[in-house]
């Protein structure tokens, strides 16, 4: 869990910003709070699911789109972050090589074969 907060955080911080100094997730009106046998929580901005993955952290660090006020939505036409994500282009296809360049696979699959 320590790696996904430092995941999710980061990311949120990396966006919007810090948060007001102090403030953590607990406070922002864009957290939700559900509850059945027990308490989790979800960011309305990160983006929620029934998934563990968008669980959040009350004592979570804030971001820079922390508000007390519930009366304040989210930006107009926000796109919850992990909405985003998914449309994020795909990252590179593997370029083609160039004549007489290294190739790693081929050169750690050498060093597996002599060990
Ligand atoms: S929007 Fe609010 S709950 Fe979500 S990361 Fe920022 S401060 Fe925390």
């Amino acid at each position: 869990m320590k790696n996904a907060r430092a995941y999710k955080t980061g990311t949120m911080r990396s966006m919007f910003g810090p948060g007001p100094d102090g403030e953590i997730c607990k406070s922002c009106a864009y957290l939700i709070c559900h509850e059945r046998n027990r308490r989790w929580y979800k960011c309305r901005a990160y983006g929620t699911s029934s998934r563990e993955s968008t669980d959040w952290g009350c004592t979570w660090p804030a971001c820079g789109l922390f508000t007390y006020d519930e009366s304040v939505p989210l930006p107009k036409g926000f796109v919850p972050v992990i909405e985003s994500s998914k449309h994020a282009p795909r990252p590179k296809e593997r370029e083609p090589q160039l004549p007489g360049q290294i190739d790693m696979e081929e050169l750690m699959k050498g060093c597996e074969d002599d060990a």
